[in-house]
């Protein structure tokens, strides 16, 4: 249940992140690791939550998917630790495509390509994104050509989604990320805003930088928490 995307500008990629939930999740933090002699940077909480940056430059973060076809959200969180051995995004989406029982969406940037990834156990598509900026508010499968859905999550979906494809051309550095995405309070009042303060709420933010090897990023809601700086 999150928003996320990516720009490139002038040769440089930041990839960015809401994170939202219903729940509070709890120890939410950023760890150093290492598995099979490859560095990673990411996010982990008590509940197994898994995702991040790996000393290649490669990100993988996950967002729920609402498939049309009902079936449940099984994350990918276990695997990460795997898909982050990837030394390139393409090798991480073939591992995420190699990986039968997930059901999610995932967003997989190098410094190089870009991957859109929506698995459910009977389909999966992949998209290399070209464009040099792209957004997504999930549950929206988008490579169906279905956008956000009605119902469930749908209205709180489609309003994200289109709020965030309003502002990202006018993004272009990581301030302009905090303030005209991560912190958006367009339909706040409603509750279905970007910085969520409804029933789902936004927990935390990042803006991984593939190149610097680094993430930005606020424990806590971005309109209300200090961003800081961690390198891998
Ligand atoms: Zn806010």
């Amino acid at each position: 249940m999150c928003t996320f995307g990516f720009i490139r500008r002038n040769g440089k990629t930041l990839v960015f992140k809401n994170r939202d939930n219903d729940f509070k999740h709890e120890n939410e933090r950023l760890e150093r690791t290492e598995i099979a002699g490859v560095k990673q940077l990411v996010l982990m909480d008590g509940n197994g939550k898994y995702e991040g940056m790996n000393e290649h430059g490669v990100i993988c973060v996950e967002g729920t998917l609402k498939p049309k076809n009902a079936c449940e959200f099984s994350s990918g969180w276990p695997h990460f630790p795997d898909f982050l051995t990837a030394k390139t995004a393409k090798e991480c989406v073939e591992k995420i495509e190699a990986t039968p029982k997930i059901s999610s969406s995932f967003l997989v940037v190098d410094n190089n390509e870009a991957y859109l990834v929506e698995k459910v156990p009977y389909d999966m598509k992949r998209k290399k994104i070209e464009a040099d900026q792209f957004v997504a508010a999930n549950s929206s499968q988008l490579l169906d050509g279905e956008g956000a859905q009605e119902g469930g999550y749908g209205a709180w979906s489609k309003t994200r989604l289109e709020n965030a494809q309003k502002a990202i051309p006018g993004v272009n550095t990581e301030e302009d990320i905090i303030e005209k995405i991560l912190r958006n309070h367009e339909g706040k009042e409603e509750g279905l805003s970007i910085c969520g303060h409804g029933e789902i709420h936004t927990q935390s933010a990042f803006i991984y930088d593939p190149e610097a090897l680094s993430v930005n990023h606020c424990l806590g809601k971005p309109c209300e928490s200090s961003f800081s700086v961690e390198k891998l």
